[in-house]
């Protein structure tokens, strides 16, 4: 199979050959200093580089590039709740299980509602739900397994994925974290259940935190605010709120879900940080801000194999 390894900024390189003083502007785009990078192989899918040594994990995040769904679906929509033809998402979700590297009819969907309910993949019973046959995974934003060759996936269009990877029990998991599940701390409710069902010690997690809105794009009224107040030092405040003078303020989700990662105990050093940001590149990614809800969704996927 022949793989070609783009950056975020593809004709970086090309772009610094004729235009020398753009290095200061795209060298924090250098594929060096990144965490998670674009891969190529027929259609675009978005790697960490944390997860690259395993070679027992597949791991991804679609964009919207290189799909068949038209209009402000277009074109890769991954989700058959955003009112898509579902031929349309079947072929989608043929080319980026193509590109990634699983079996689609295998699929597990999470059925999303902003609430820190998960499900844990126990039996090849589950194989498939919500994508070939009917499920009864319901409201459910965290999915985790030990079992291979069963992809599980969860669906974003700014809201923030977090992904675990257990590299010596070989337990994967996602979680969908909006504000609302990170303020509920989805994050800790997986650890507990890795912990729990599998005996996982957080150390031995390794987390990332996938494309989501980003900081500059994200502001929020007193309603969110309130309830971050309730949850984090102030100290841990003040590092995710920026306030106004216009009574608004800017929130960082990808650092609160940082912070509430390393409280149930993950190494920062196991912890890669997101550096692309779905409302700062919504011509390639689904952004719910960006688009004014007229969009269609992405998808976080994850597979042990055997
Ligand atoms: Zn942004």
């Amino acid at each position: 199979m022949q793989r070609k390894r783009f950056d975020i900024k593809t004709d970086a390189r090309f772009l610094l050959r004729k235009n020398e003083h753009l290095q200061k502007f795209i060298e924090p785009y250098s594929f060096e200093k990144r965490t998670s990078y674009i891969d190529y192989n027929d259609i675009p899918v978005i790697k960490y580089k944390i997860y690259d040594d395993y070679e027992n994990l597949i791991t991804g995040f679609s964009t919207r590039l290189c799909g068949v769904s038209k209009a402000h679906l277009a074109s890769l929509n991954l989700s058959f709740s955003r009112g898509d033809d579902p031929e349309n998402v079947m072929e989608n979700h043929k080319r980026f299980a193509n590109a990634v590297g699983y079996d689609y009819t295998k699929l597990v969907f999470s059925d999303q509602v902003h609430d820190t309910n998960i499900h844990i993949v126990k039996s090849e019973e589950d194989a498939g739900k919500g994508i070939v046959k009917a499920s009864d995974i319901k409201q459910i934003d965290g999915l985790v397994t030990n079992l291979p060759n069963i992809p599980i996936m969860t669906f974003y269009a700014d809201c923030v994925p977090l992904y675990f990877y257990d590299r010596v029990n070989k337990v994967i998991g996602l979680a969908h974290s909006g504000w609302k599940g990170t303020v509920k701390n989805i994050a800790s409710k997986m650890i507990d259940t890795m912990k729990e069902t599998y005996g996982s010690n957080p150390k031995d997690i390794i987390c990332a935190i996938g494309p989501s809105i980003c900081k500059n794009c994200y502001e929020v009224d007193d309603v969110v605010i309130d309830k971050i107040k309730e949850k984090y030092t102030e100290a841990e405040y003040f590092e995710i709120v920026e306030e106004k003078t216009n009574g608004k303020y800017q929130l960082d989700l990808h650092n609160a879900c940082r912070i509430n990662l390393m409280n149930s105990g993950i190494l920062p050093e196991n912890i890669a940080l997101p550096d692309m940001c779905t409302c700062c590149n919504a011509n390639i990614l689904y952004s719910h801000r960006a688009s004014k809800g007229m969009r269609g969704n992405l998808a976080a996927v994850m597979m042990l194999k055997e």
